[in-house]
Protein backbone atom coordinates (compact mmCIF):
# COMPACT_ATOMS: atom_id res chain seq x y z
CA UNK A 1 0.00 0.00 0.00
CA UNK A 2 2.34 2.56 1.22
CA UNK A 3 4.66 2.17 -2.05
CA UNK A 4 1.64 2.25 -4.30
CA UNK A 5 0.70 5.35 -2.36
CA UNK A 6 4.43 6.66 -2.63
CA UNK A 7 4.49 6.15 -6.47
CA UNK A 8 1.11 8.16 -6.90
CA UNK A 9 2.73 11.52 -5.13
CA UNK A 10 5.79 10.33 -7.21
CA UNK A 11 3.59 11.03 -10.15
CA UNK A 12 1.45 14.07 -9.23
CA UNK A 13 4.71 15.66 -8.04
CA UNK A 14 6.22 15.11 -11.53
CA UNK A 15 3.02 16.10 -13.49
CA UNK A 16 2.76 19.93 -11.19
CA UNK A 17 6.99 19.81 -11.20
CA UNK A 18 6.43 19.85 -14.91
CA UNK A 19 3.94 23.14 -14.91
CA UNK A 20 1.08 20.59 -16.35
CA UNK A 21 -1.77 22.38 -14.41
CA UNK A 22 -0.51 26.05 -14.71
CA UNK A 23 -2.32 26.84 -17.36
CA UNK A 24 -5.78 28.52 -17.33
CA UNK A 25 -6.62 26.37 -20.14
CA UNK A 26 -5.79 22.94 -18.24
CA UNK A 27 -7.52 24.32 -15.15
CA UNK A 28 -11.03 25.01 -16.99
CA UNK A 29 -10.82 21.79 -18.72
CA UNK A 30 -10.91 19.57 -15.48
CA UNK A 31 -13.21 22.11 -14.27
CA UNK A 32 -15.51 21.51 -17.71
CA UNK A 33 -14.88 17.71 -17.04
CA UNK A 34 -16.41 17.37 -13.48
CA UNK A 35 -19.46 19.56 -14.78
CA UNK A 36 -20.13 17.08 -17.73
CA UNK A 37 -19.59 14.37 -15.57
CA UNK A 38 -22.13 15.42 -12.89
CA UNK A 39 -24.33 16.08 -15.98
CA UNK A 40 -23.98 12.44 -17.54
CA UNK A 41 -23.28 10.77 -14.91
CA UNK A 42 -26.25 12.05 -12.49
CA UNK A 43 -28.13 8.84 -12.66
CA UNK A 44 -25.52 6.91 -11.23
CA UNK A 45 -24.52 9.63 -8.46
CA UNK A 46 -27.96 9.18 -6.99
CA UNK A 47 -27.88 5.38 -7.51
CA UNK A 48 -24.78 5.86 -5.28
CA UNK A 49 -26.35 8.18 -2.94
CA UNK A 50 -29.33 5.80 -2.59
CA UNK A 51 -27.23 2.88 -2.01
CA UNK A 52 -25.01 4.74 0.63
CA UNK A 53 -27.42 6.91 2.84
CA UNK A 54 -31.09 6.26 1.54
CA UNK A 55 -30.78 9.69 -0.06
CA UNK A 56 -34.08 10.65 -2.16
CA UNK A 57 -33.51 11.70 -5.37
CA UNK A 58 -34.37 15.50 -4.31
CA UNK A 59 -32.06 15.87 -1.94
CA UNK A 60 -29.16 14.27 -3.61
CA UNK A 61 -30.38 16.83 -7.04
CA UNK A 62 -30.59 19.91 -4.72
CA UNK A 63 -28.06 19.55 -1.71
CA UNK A 64 -25.00 17.84 -4.27
CA UNK A 65 -25.10 17.63 -7.46
CA UNK A 66 -26.64 21.06 -8.19
CA UNK A 67 -23.95 22.35 -5.56
CA UNK A 68 -21.30 20.72 -7.32
CA UNK A 69 -22.24 22.36 -10.75
CA UNK A 70 -22.57 25.79 -9.20
CA UNK A 71 -19.64 25.67 -7.66
CA UNK A 72 -17.48 24.37 -11.38
CA UNK A 73 -19.70 27.33 -12.91
CA UNK A 74 -19.14 30.19 -10.14
CA UNK A 75 -14.92 29.03 -10.77
CA UNK A 76 -14.99 29.02 -14.73
CA UNK A 77 -16.70 32.80 -14.67
CA UNK A 78 -14.04 33.95 -11.64
CA UNK A 79 -11.05 31.85 -12.41
CA UNK A 80 -8.80 33.77 -15.34
CA UNK A 81 -9.44 36.96 -12.73
CA UNK A 82 -8.45 34.85 -9.36
CA UNK A 83 -5.21 33.46 -10.88
CA UNK A 84 -4.26 37.71 -12.51
CA UNK A 85 -1.53 39.23 -9.71
CA UNK A 86 -3.01 41.47 -7.80
CA UNK A 87 -0.91 44.87 -7.87
CA UNK A 88 -0.95 46.79 -4.27
CA UNK A 89 0.71 50.28 -3.51
CA UNK A 90 4.42 50.16 -3.16
CA UNK A 91 5.53 51.81 -0.10
CA UNK A 92 8.12 54.86 0.62
CA UNK A 93 10.67 52.56 2.17
CA UNK A 94 10.28 50.88 -0.89
CA UNK A 95 10.79 53.86 -3.36
CA UNK A 96 11.24 53.24 -6.40
CA UNK A 97 9.27 49.94 -6.50
CA UNK A 98 6.21 47.94 -8.04
CA UNK A 99 4.71 45.65 -5.61
CA UNK A 100 1.99 42.39 -6.05
CA UNK A 101 0.55 39.33 -4.84
CA UNK A 102 1.14 36.39 -7.16
CA UNK A 103 -0.93 33.71 -6.36
CA UNK A 104 0.70 30.11 -7.15
CA UNK A 105 -0.11 26.69 -6.55
CA UNK A 106 0.97 24.92 -3.37
CA UNK A 107 1.79 21.65 -5.09
CA UNK A 108 0.26 18.25 -4.23
CA UNK A 109 -2.81 18.06 -2.61
CA UNK A 110 -4.45 15.41 -0.51
CA UNK A 111 -8.53 15.80 0.17
CA UNK A 112 -9.78 13.42 2.78
CA UNK A 113 -13.70 13.74 2.52
CA UNK A 114 -16.87 12.80 4.63
CA UNK A 115 -19.85 10.27 4.32
CA UNK A 116 -22.66 11.85 4.93
CA UNK A 117 -22.38 14.44 1.78
CA UNK A 118 -20.19 11.70 -0.26
CA UNK A 119 -20.58 13.15 -3.77
CA UNK A 120 -20.50 17.56 -2.66
CA UNK A 121 -17.88 17.06 0.12
CA UNK A 122 -15.42 15.09 -2.09
CA UNK A 123 -15.62 17.07 -5.42
CA UNK A 124 -16.19 20.74 -4.21
CA UNK A 125 -12.38 21.09 -2.36
CA UNK A 126 -10.95 18.58 -5.57
CA UNK A 127 -12.89 21.62 -7.92
CA UNK A 128 -11.17 24.40 -5.60
CA UNK A 129 -7.58 22.39 -5.93
CA UNK A 130 -7.90 22.20 -9.22
CA UNK A 131 -8.66 26.35 -9.96
CA UNK A 132 -5.64 27.01 -7.84
CA UNK A 133 -3.39 24.84 -10.42
CA UNK A 134 -2.44 21.77 -7.74
CA UNK A 135 -2.54 18.22 -8.32
CA UNK A 136 -4.53 16.56 -6.23
CA UNK A 137 -5.43 12.78 -4.63
CA UNK A 138 -9.17 12.19 -3.57
CA UNK A 139 -9.78 10.19 -0.72
CA UNK A 140 -13.36 9.42 -0.35
CA UNK A 141 -14.88 8.33 2.54
CA UNK A 142 -14.99 4.35 2.85
CA UNK A 143 -18.54 4.71 5.15
CA UNK A 144 -19.70 5.50 2.03
CA UNK A 145 -18.46 2.60 -0.02
CA UNK A 146 -20.83 2.87 -3.33
CA UNK A 147 -19.52 6.83 -3.86
CA UNK A 148 -16.43 6.25 -3.30
CA UNK A 149 -16.17 3.62 -6.04
CA UNK A 150 -18.01 5.65 -8.53
CA UNK A 151 -15.12 8.11 -7.91
CA UNK A 152 -12.67 5.64 -8.85
CA UNK A 153 -14.53 4.82 -11.73
CA UNK A 154 -16.10 8.21 -13.20
CA UNK A 155 -13.10 10.77 -12.42
CA UNK A 156 -10.43 8.98 -14.24
CA UNK A 157 -12.92 8.59 -17.13
CA UNK A 158 -13.28 12.47 -17.01
CA UNK A 159 -10.00 14.54 -15.45
CA UNK A 160 -6.33 14.37 -16.48
CA UNK A 161 -5.22 10.86 -14.55
CA UNK A 162 -1.72 11.98 -14.38
CA UNK A 163 -2.90 15.09 -11.99
CA UNK A 164 -6.19 14.20 -10.11
CA UNK A 165 -6.48 10.75 -8.28
CA UNK A 166 -8.77 8.76 -6.21
CA UNK A 167 -7.39 6.61 -3.13
CA UNK A 168 -9.79 4.90 -2.24
CA UNK A 169 -10.05 3.00 1.74
CA UNK A 170 -10.50 3.16 5.27
CA UNK A 171 -7.69 3.91 8.15
CA UNK A 172 -4.82 1.69 7.17
CA UNK A 173 -5.13 3.69 3.12
CA UNK A 174 -5.34 7.22 4.71
CA UNK A 175 -3.24 6.31 7.12
CA UNK A 176 -0.27 5.68 4.43
CA UNK A 177 -1.54 8.50 2.88
CA UNK A 178 -0.79 10.62 5.68
CA UNK A 179 2.75 9.41 5.92
CA UNK A 180 3.58 11.08 2.67
CA UNK A 181 4.88 14.57 1.90
CA UNK A 182 1.77 17.17 1.00
CA UNK A 183 1.67 20.67 0.59
CA UNK A 184 -1.61 20.93 1.90
CA UNK A 185 -3.88 18.67 3.29
CA UNK A 186 -8.20 19.67 3.26
CA UNK A 187 -9.84 17.33 5.83
CA UNK A 188 -13.56 17.09 6.19
CA UNK A 189 -14.90 14.61 9.54
CA UNK A 190 -15.03 14.40 13.20
CA UNK A 191 -12.40 16.59 15.39
CA UNK A 192 -10.91 13.30 16.48
CA UNK A 193 -9.81 12.03 13.36
CA UNK A 194 -9.03 16.00 12.55
CA UNK A 195 -6.38 15.43 15.62
CA UNK A 196 -4.95 12.56 13.77
CA UNK A 197 -4.47 14.60 10.14
CA UNK A 198 -2.83 17.93 11.57
CA UNK A 199 -0.60 15.95 14.11
CA UNK A 200 0.49 13.56 10.88
CA UNK A 201 0.58 17.27 8.48
CA UNK A 202 3.05 18.64 11.63
CA UNK A 203 5.60 16.15 10.77
CA UNK A 204 5.99 17.98 7.06
CA UNK A 205 5.09 21.21 8.07
CA UNK A 206 2.36 20.90 5.86
CA UNK A 207 -0.65 23.36 6.07
CA UNK A 208 -4.17 21.83 6.35
CA UNK A 209 -7.89 22.99 6.42
CA UNK A 210 -9.74 20.56 8.61
CA UNK A 211 -13.81 21.05 7.88
CA UNK A 212 -14.97 19.45 11.42
CA UNK A 213 -18.52 19.39 13.13
CA UNK A 214 -19.90 20.37 16.42
CA UNK A 215 -23.35 21.29 17.88
CA UNK A 216 -25.19 23.67 15.83
CA UNK A 217 -27.86 25.71 17.97
CA UNK A 218 -30.52 27.21 16.58
CA UNK A 219 -32.61 30.17 18.67
CA UNK A 220 -36.54 30.13 18.81
CA UNK A 221 -37.89 33.62 19.46
CA UNK A 222 -41.42 33.60 20.05
CA UNK A 223 -41.44 36.92 17.99
CA UNK A 224 -41.63 34.72 14.87
CA UNK A 225 -43.59 33.61 12.06
CA UNK A 226 -43.57 30.09 13.81
CA UNK A 227 -44.93 27.83 10.33
CA UNK A 228 -42.29 29.17 8.19
CA UNK A 229 -39.29 28.74 10.58
CA UNK A 230 -40.66 25.50 11.93
CA UNK A 231 -40.99 24.17 8.28
CA UNK A 232 -37.69 26.06 7.05
CA UNK A 233 -35.55 24.20 10.47
CA UNK A 234 -37.71 21.06 10.19
CA UNK A 235 -36.28 20.85 6.66
CA UNK A 236 -32.75 21.41 7.45
CA UNK A 237 -32.57 19.16 10.20
CA UNK A 238 -34.53 16.00 9.23
CA UNK A 239 -34.53 16.96 5.28
CA UNK A 240 -30.88 17.04 5.44
CA UNK A 241 -29.45 13.88 5.61
CA UNK A 242 -31.85 12.65 8.48
CA UNK A 243 -29.48 15.21 10.79
CA UNK A 244 -26.54 13.39 9.57
CA UNK A 245 -25.27 16.85 8.46
CA UNK A 246 -22.24 18.72 9.89
CA UNK A 247 -24.79 22.12 9.87
CA UNK A 248 -28.17 21.08 11.03
CA UNK A 249 -29.50 22.06 13.73
CA UNK A 250 -28.47 19.71 17.18
CA UNK A 251 -30.60 21.83 19.58
CA UNK A 252 -33.27 24.20 19.59
CA UNK A 253 -33.23 27.12 22.73
CA UNK A 254 -36.06 28.66 23.45
CA UNK A 255 -38.47 30.06 26.16
CA UNK A 256 -40.07 28.17 28.50
CA UNK A 257 -43.25 29.27 28.29
CA UNK A 258 -43.13 29.54 24.23
CA UNK A 259 -41.79 25.81 23.85
CA UNK A 260 -45.27 24.39 24.20
CA UNK A 261 -46.41 25.83 20.63
CA UNK A 262 -42.75 25.67 19.23
CA UNK A 263 -43.82 21.87 19.74
CA UNK A 264 -46.67 21.45 18.51
CA UNK A 265 -45.95 23.26 15.48
CA UNK A 266 -42.93 20.82 14.92
CA UNK A 267 -45.57 17.87 15.38
CA UNK A 268 -47.84 19.40 12.79
CA UNK A 269 -45.12 19.98 10.52
CA UNK A 270 -43.28 17.18 10.60
CA UNK A 271 -46.46 14.88 10.29
CA UNK A 272 -47.25 16.88 7.04
CA UNK A 273 -43.73 16.32 5.65
CA UNK A 274 -43.17 12.16 6.55
CA UNK A 275 -46.40 11.08 7.66
CA UNK A 276 -48.17 9.48 10.41
CA UNK A 277 -45.27 6.75 10.17
CA UNK A 278 -41.88 8.22 9.05
CA UNK A 279 -40.14 4.87 9.18
CA UNK A 280 -42.08 3.88 6.27
CA UNK A 281 -41.70 7.37 4.21
CA UNK A 282 -39.08 7.67 1.30
CA UNK A 283 -38.43 11.11 1.88
CA UNK A 284 -36.46 10.29 4.73
CA UNK A 285 -32.75 8.92 4.59
CA UNK A 286 -31.30 6.06 6.42
CA UNK A 287 -28.94 6.22 9.05
CA UNK A 288 -25.75 5.40 7.23
CA UNK A 289 -24.78 2.14 8.82
CA UNK A 290 -25.56 -0.42 12.00
CA UNK A 291 -22.29 1.61 14.01
CA UNK A 292 -24.14 5.03 14.08
CA UNK A 293 -27.34 3.28 14.22
CA UNK A 294 -26.55 1.71 17.52
CA UNK A 295 -24.37 5.10 18.51
CA UNK A 296 -27.69 6.69 18.22
CA UNK A 297 -30.16 4.45 19.62
CA UNK A 298 -27.89 4.20 22.99
CA UNK A 299 -28.29 7.86 22.94
CA UNK A 300 -32.04 7.37 23.13
CA UNK A 301 -32.18 4.22 25.48
CA UNK A 302 -30.20 6.31 28.28
CA UNK A 303 -33.37 6.45 30.90
CA UNK A 304 -32.88 10.21 31.11
CA UNK A 305 -32.89 10.74 27.84
CA UNK A 306 -36.48 8.42 26.33
CA UNK A 307 -38.93 10.02 29.34
CA UNK A 308 -38.00 13.19 27.50
CA UNK A 309 -39.42 12.26 24.06
CA UNK A 310 -42.26 14.19 22.52
CA UNK A 311 -42.37 12.79 19.44
CA UNK A 312 -40.72 10.77 17.50
CA UNK A 313 -38.11 7.30 19.08
CA UNK A 314 -39.48 4.67 16.73
CA UNK A 315 -36.23 2.62 14.89
CA UNK A 316 -35.93 -0.01 12.35
CA UNK A 317 -32.81 -1.50 12.85
CA UNK A 318 -33.00 -4.02 9.78
CA UNK A 319 -33.94 -1.22 7.33
CA UNK A 320 -31.24 1.84 9.36
CA UNK A 321 -34.57 4.07 10.25
CA UNK A 322 -35.04 6.28 12.53
CA UNK A 323 -37.85 8.60 12.90
CA UNK A 324 -37.38 12.09 13.29
CA UNK A 325 -37.76 12.44 17.50
CA UNK A 326 -38.04 15.77 19.49
CA UNK A 327 -37.13 15.64 23.35
CA UNK A 328 -37.49 18.88 25.35
CA UNK A 329 -35.49 19.50 28.23
CA UNK A 330 -33.53 16.37 28.42
CA UNK A 331 -30.44 16.37 31.55
CA UNK A 332 -27.48 18.55 30.23
CA UNK A 333 -25.17 15.92 31.16
CA UNK A 334 -26.09 12.78 29.20
CA UNK A 335 -24.60 12.58 25.97
CA UNK A 336 -27.21 13.32 23.84
CA UNK A 337 -26.60 17.09 25.11
CA UNK A 338 -22.75 16.55 25.25
CA UNK A 339 -21.18 15.01 21.93
CA UNK A 340 -22.40 16.21 18.47
CA UNK A 341 -26.17 13.95 17.90
CA UNK A 342 -25.44 13.76 13.77
CA UNK A 343 -28.81 12.09 13.52
CA UNK A 344 -32.76 12.52 13.45
CA UNK A 345 -33.44 13.65 17.35
CA UNK A 346 -34.13 17.55 18.35
CA UNK A 347 -33.47 18.40 21.63
CA UNK A 348 -35.40 21.59 23.19
CA UNK A 349 -33.36 23.26 25.96
CA UNK A 350 -35.71 25.76 27.69
CA UNK A 351 -34.53 29.23 29.13
CA UNK A 352 -36.53 31.96 31.14
CA UNK A 353 -35.35 35.08 28.79
CA UNK A 354 -34.47 34.44 25.03
CA UNK A 355 -31.27 36.15 25.60
CA UNK A 356 -29.59 33.80 28.09
CA UNK A 357 -29.29 31.20 25.03
CA UNK A 358 -26.25 33.58 23.86
CA UNK A 359 -24.57 32.74 27.24
CA UNK A 360 -25.75 29.53 26.56
CA UNK A 361 -23.78 28.77 23.38
CA UNK A 362 -20.61 30.59 24.45
CA UNK A 363 -20.39 28.67 27.28
CA UNK A 364 -19.69 25.88 25.04
CA UNK A 365 -17.27 24.80 21.76
CA UNK A 366 -17.82 27.22 19.01
CA UNK A 367 -20.37 25.42 16.89
CA UNK A 368 -19.91 25.41 12.92
CA UNK A 369 -23.31 26.99 12.35
CA UNK A 370 -25.52 29.11 14.71
CA UNK A 371 -28.87 29.43 14.14
CA UNK A 372 -31.82 32.13 15.42
CA UNK A 373 -35.04 32.84 14.26
CA UNK A 374 -37.18 36.12 15.68
CA UNK A 375 -37.89 39.30 13.87
CA UNK A 376 -36.84 41.36 16.88
CA UNK A 377 -33.77 43.27 14.82
CA UNK A 378 -31.95 44.01 18.56
CA UNK A 379 -31.57 40.35 19.24
CA UNK A 380 -30.61 39.50 16.01
CA UNK A 381 -27.92 42.60 16.36
CA UNK A 382 -26.54 41.02 19.69
CA UNK A 383 -26.53 37.50 18.13
CA UNK A 384 -24.73 38.16 15.28
CA UNK A 385 -22.10 40.61 17.27
CA UNK A 386 -22.13 38.11 20.51
CA UNK A 387 -22.12 34.29 19.34
CA UNK A 388 -18.56 33.03 17.98
CA UNK A 389 -19.33 30.19 14.80
CA UNK A 390 -18.15 29.63 11.88
CA UNK A 391 -21.20 30.70 9.87
CA UNK A 392 -25.01 32.29 11.07
CA UNK A 393 -28.03 32.18 9.65
CA UNK A 394 -30.87 34.29 10.68
CA UNK A 395 -34.69 32.78 9.80
CA UNK A 396 -33.19 29.88 8.52
CA UNK A 397 -31.02 27.33 8.92
CA UNK A 398 -28.16 25.70 6.63
CA UNK A 399 -28.83 27.41 3.34
CA UNK A 400 -25.76 30.14 3.91
CA UNK A 401 -23.53 27.32 2.36
CA UNK A 402 -25.22 28.17 -0.86
CA UNK A 403 -23.61 31.33 -1.32
CA UNK A 404 -20.89 30.94 -2.94
CA UNK A 405 -19.84 34.72 -1.43
CA UNK A 406 -19.51 33.29 1.73
CA UNK A 407 -16.53 31.36 3.33
CA UNK A 408 -17.90 28.53 4.37
CA UNK A 409 -15.54 26.34 7.19
CA UNK A 410 -15.28 26.52 11.23
CA UNK A 411 -13.65 28.21 14.39
CA UNK A 412 -12.01 26.94 17.80
CA UNK A 413 -13.35 22.83 17.84
CA UNK A 414 -15.49 23.40 14.62
CA UNK A 415 -12.46 23.47 12.27
CA UNK A 416 -10.06 25.79 10.66
CA UNK A 417 -9.79 27.35 7.00
CA UNK A 418 -12.28 27.80 4.57
CA UNK A 419 -13.74 27.20 1.14
CA UNK A 420 -16.36 27.23 -1.30
CA UNK A 421 -16.36 30.09 -4.14
CA UNK A 422 -13.16 31.94 -4.42
CA UNK A 423 -12.46 30.79 -0.70
CA UNK A 424 -11.87 27.70 -2.60
CA UNK A 425 -9.42 28.81 -4.96
CA UNK A 426 -7.22 31.00 -2.04
CA UNK A 427 -7.55 27.85 0.26
CA UNK A 428 -5.28 26.07 -1.97
CA UNK A 429 -3.38 28.56 -3.47
CA UNK A 430 0.32 30.72 -1.23
CA UNK A 431 0.33 34.19 -2.17
CA UNK A 432 3.21 35.15 -3.12
CA UNK A 433 4.20 38.92 -2.23
CA UNK A 434 6.63 40.22 -4.82
CA UNK A 435 8.19 43.33 -5.02
CA UNK A 436 10.05 44.58 -8.33
CA UNK A 437 12.69 47.17 -7.87
CA UNK A 438 15.10 48.71 -10.49
CA UNK A 439 18.59 50.25 -9.92
CA UNK A 440 17.71 54.04 -9.21
CA UNK A 441 16.57 55.71 -5.93
CA UNK A 442 19.66 54.42 -4.09
CA UNK A 443 19.22 55.40 0.24
CA UNK A 444 22.84 56.48 1.38
CA UNK A 445 22.25 55.68 4.82
CA UNK A 446 21.00 52.02 4.50
CA UNK A 447 24.37 50.92 3.75
CA UNK A 448 27.24 50.95 6.52
CA UNK A 449 29.62 52.25 8.15
CA UNK A 450 26.39 53.60 9.92
CA UNK A 451 28.48 57.45 10.49
CA UNK A 452 27.46 60.03 12.85
CA UNK A 453 26.14 62.02 9.83
CA UNK A 454 24.05 59.35 8.42
CA UNK A 455 22.06 58.89 11.88
CA UNK A 456 21.35 62.22 11.80
CA UNK A 457 19.05 61.94 9.07
P1 LIG B 1 -14.56 10.51 10.20
O1 LIG B 1 -13.67 11.32 10.96
O2 LIG B 1 -14.96 9.17 10.71
O3 LIG B 1 -14.01 10.21 8.71
C1 LIG B 1 -13.58 11.21 7.82
C2 LIG B 1 -12.48 10.67 6.95
O4 LIG B 1 -11.39 10.29 7.75
C3 LIG B 1 -12.85 9.45 6.12
O5 LIG B 1 -12.34 9.62 4.81
C4 LIG B 1 -12.19 8.32 6.85
O6 LIG B 1 -11.84 7.25 5.99
C5 LIG B 1 -10.98 8.95 7.47
N1 LIG B 1 -10.58 8.33 8.72
C6 LIG B 1 -11.39 7.80 9.66
N2 LIG B 1 -10.66 7.36 10.71
C7 LIG B 1 -9.37 7.63 10.43
C8 LIG B 1 -8.13 7.41 11.12
N3 LIG B 1 -8.08 6.82 12.31
N4 LIG B 1 -7.00 7.83 10.52
C9 LIG B 1 -7.03 8.42 9.32
N5 LIG B 1 -8.17 8.63 8.62
C10 LIG B 1 -9.33 8.25 9.15
O7 LIG B 1 -15.76 11.47 10.03
P2 LIG B 1 -17.10 11.11 9.49
O8 LIG B 1 -17.81 10.21 10.44
O9 LIG B 1 -16.90 10.67 8.09
O10 LIG B 1 -17.87 12.52 9.48
C11 LIG B 1 -18.64 12.97 10.57
C12 LIG B 1 -18.06 14.22 11.17
O11 LIG B 1 -17.65 15.09 10.17
C13 LIG B 1 -19.06 15.01 12.00
O12 LIG B 1 -18.42 15.53 13.13
C14 LIG B 1 -19.46 16.13 11.07
O13 LIG B 1 -19.96 17.28 11.72
C15 LIG B 1 -18.20 16.38 10.35
N6 LIG B 1 -18.45 16.96 9.04
C16 LIG B 1 -18.03 18.22 8.81
C17 LIG B 1 -18.29 18.82 7.60
C18 LIG B 1 -17.86 20.22 7.30
O14 LIG B 1 -17.99 20.62 6.15
N7 LIG B 1 -17.35 20.98 8.25
C19 LIG B 1 -18.99 18.11 6.63
C20 LIG B 1 -19.39 16.81 6.89
C21 LIG B 1 -19.11 16.24 8.10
Amino acid sequence: MAEEVAAAVGELRASFRAGRTRPAEWRAAQLRAIMRMAEEREGDICDALQADLAKPRMESYLHEISLAKAACKFTLKGLKNWMKPEKVPASVTTFPSTAQIVPEPLGVVLVISAWNYPFLLSIEPVIGAIAAGNTVVLKPSDIAPATSALFAKLLPEYVDNSCIKVVEGGVPETTALLEQKWDKIFYTGSGAVGRIVMAAAAKHLTPVSLELGGKCPVVVDSNVDLHTAIKRLAVGKWGCNSGQACIAPDYIITTKSFSPELVDSLKRVLKRFYGEDPLQSEDLSRIVNSNHFRRLTNLIEDKKVAQKIVYGGQTNEKQLKIAPTVLVDVPLDTELMTSEIFGPFLPIVTVDKIEESIEFINARSKPLAAYLFTKDKKLQDEFVSSVSAGGMLVNDVALHLANPYLPFGGVGESGMGSYHGKFSFDCFTHKKAVLIRGFGGEAVARYPPYTAEKQKI
